[in-house]
């Protein structure tokens, strides 16, 4: 007679963001119980728009059907409006499309009048390389409408702490800022840029706290969502409906629309490299502070961009709010877990978002981390103390990738900005776009299927060898 299955680990996902519910998701899909602590009192997303990739989208498939079905309803395909541009995006090796996925302007260059606005060059979401948009509240929204929330998340719990059990038995405890606790038998930090469960792991690694914080990329942004009626009357529909990113001298401007039910906005963001490299924080979780249409107008008009940059800039909201773009270049982990803790998300990997890819990694990760978890259960072997195993093998697959993106999503700004000397000699541009090109491609490219088996693969070994 055979024994009856173990009881799974329950886990304890820190965060009610993007990775925390998309994984979530797929957890109850393998029927394994977990709750979910959020400081927030409710979901909380900004009103802006997120760019999904290619790899992005293929991830959502190995998640959760319903996501891809949802995506392809509500996504805004830049470049790639047709239903068959949708299913492009979501094949993996299949070449065709040849849409554009940004088109690079001089920032600086002022068109002749009745001239046309033309770009410097354009990078083609070509070989099944398209991209969308989705709405960042939006999209939280469809996550918290599939996740089972008053079940699963418990609001108003800010995590102070994450304690890890003397040896190998016991269970984690979870300290919460309203003076409870928790336990958990493994903790999955989910809790993003400013994560607390970053800090607790870079302590268990031996380097201390404070490495665990995220720090100041010296890049701020400003960001808004312009009505589309507004942002048409600044530069044109042809202009408002692709992509576009105006470089130039340390800042660089970023548009594309996004919809969000049955209103269309273009997504606007305004990246400064600041001279102060210092960001004055309010708080232990601030990452804004209140701006004005002026300061952001003030900052590009000094630096010397073209009325088409400003007149985008004029139609904006009055009161803009200002991001310190924070992410963890300069503190990388040397391991995403220690005993039955990990990072995952922007907790892991916390990136400025230049390459418009952050959260499309998180997806990544979660297809593999619900890999390693539906393998150890097909085996049975989803223990307690097989609960390191997984998460040393998401750590071994995923680590690189991830601090890869950090490192060179903070590159492609400086190349935005015209802040790399071998790129600033006449006829550099050429040269530019094939850099962006391939650094997209290794973003884009990425096989998630192959990545999935390799996740199993790796998984079943590691179990074989544990008797
Ligand atoms: C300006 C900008 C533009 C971007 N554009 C793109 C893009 O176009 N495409 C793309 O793929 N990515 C983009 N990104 C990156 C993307 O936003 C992130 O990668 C993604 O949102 C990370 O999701 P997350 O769930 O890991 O973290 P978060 O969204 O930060 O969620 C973390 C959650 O944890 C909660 N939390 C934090 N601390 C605690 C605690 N101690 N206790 C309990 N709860 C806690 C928070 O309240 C929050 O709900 C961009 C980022 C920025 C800054």
């Amino acid at each position: 007679m055979s024994s009856p299955p173990l009881p799974l680990p329950h886990l304890a996902l820190i965060g009610a963001g993007i990775t925390s519910l998309t994984l979530s998701l797929r957890l109850t899909s393998l029927g394994i119980p977990h709750t979910i602590y959020e400081q927030s009192p409710s979901l909380t997303e900004l009103g802006a728009g997120l760019g999904f990739g290619p790899n992005a989208a293929r991830a959502l498939e190995y998640i959760d059907p319903r996501l891809v079905e949802i995506f392809n309803q509500t996504a805004t395909f830049v470049g790639t409006p047709s239903p068959q541009g949708k299913e492009l995006l979501l094949q993996e090796g299949k070449a065709g499309d040849d849409k554009i996925w940004i088109e690079f302007l001089d920032g600086t260059k002022q068109p002749e009048e009745g001239e046309e606005l033309k770009p410097e060059f354009v990078i083609r979401a070509g070989n099944n390389k398209g991209h969308a948009a989705v709405h960042r509240g939006a999209w939280l929204d469809v996550l918290g409408g599939l996740v089972d929330t008053r079940e699963r998340v418990r609001f108003g719990k800010r995590v102070v702490d994450v304690v890890l059990p003397a040896g190998s038995k016991g269970r984690v405890k979870i300290l919460l800022a309203d003076g409870t606790e928790a336990e958990a038998d493994g903790v999955v930090g989910c809790d993003g840029v400013k994560s607390k469960v970053r800090q607790v792991l870079m302590e268990a690694l031996g380097e201390g706290r404070e490495k665990g914080k995220c720090g100041y990329s010296g890049k701020y942004a400003y960001r808004c969502l312009v009505p589309w009626g507004k942002a048409v009357e600044a530069v044109g529909e042809d202009r408002a409906g692709v992509s576009s990113l105006w470089m130039g001298p340390n800042r660089h401007l970023l548009t594309f629309p996004v919809d969000k039910q049955d209103e269309k906005f273009l997504n606007l963001v305004a990246f400064v490299t600041d001279e102060s490299q210092v960001w004055p924080e309010r708080g232990p979780a601030s990452l804004t502070l209140p701006a004005t249409k002026a300061d952001a107008l003030g900052d590009f008009e000094q630096a010397g961009f073209s009325d088409s940059v400003l007149q985008l800039l004029k139609v904006t909201n009055e009161k803009m709010d200002k991001w310190g773009l924070y992410d963890v270049a300069d503190r990388p982990l040397s391991k995403f877990y220690s005993g039955r803790i990990m990072v995952i998300g922007d907790a892991a990997h916390a990136s400025t978002p230049h390459h418009g890819s952050g959260a499309g990694f998180c997806m990544e990760d979660i297809a593999v981390l619900g890999a390693l978890f539906e393998e150890a259960i097909a085996r049975q072997r989803l223990t307690v103390d097989a609960l390191e195993d997984v998460f040393a093998a998401f750590d071994n697959q995923r680590r690189e990738r991830d601090q890869w993106l950090v490192n060179s999503s903070r590159r492609a700004a400086d190349l935005y900005q015209w802040r790399i000397p071998e790129f600033l000699k006449p006829n550099s541009l050429e040269k530019m776009k094939a850099d962006i090109e391939q650094r997209q491609e290794f973003c884009w490219g990425f096989n998630v299927g192959a990545a999935v088996r390799e996740a199993k693969k790796h998984m079943s070994e590691r179990l074989a060898a544990y008797k």
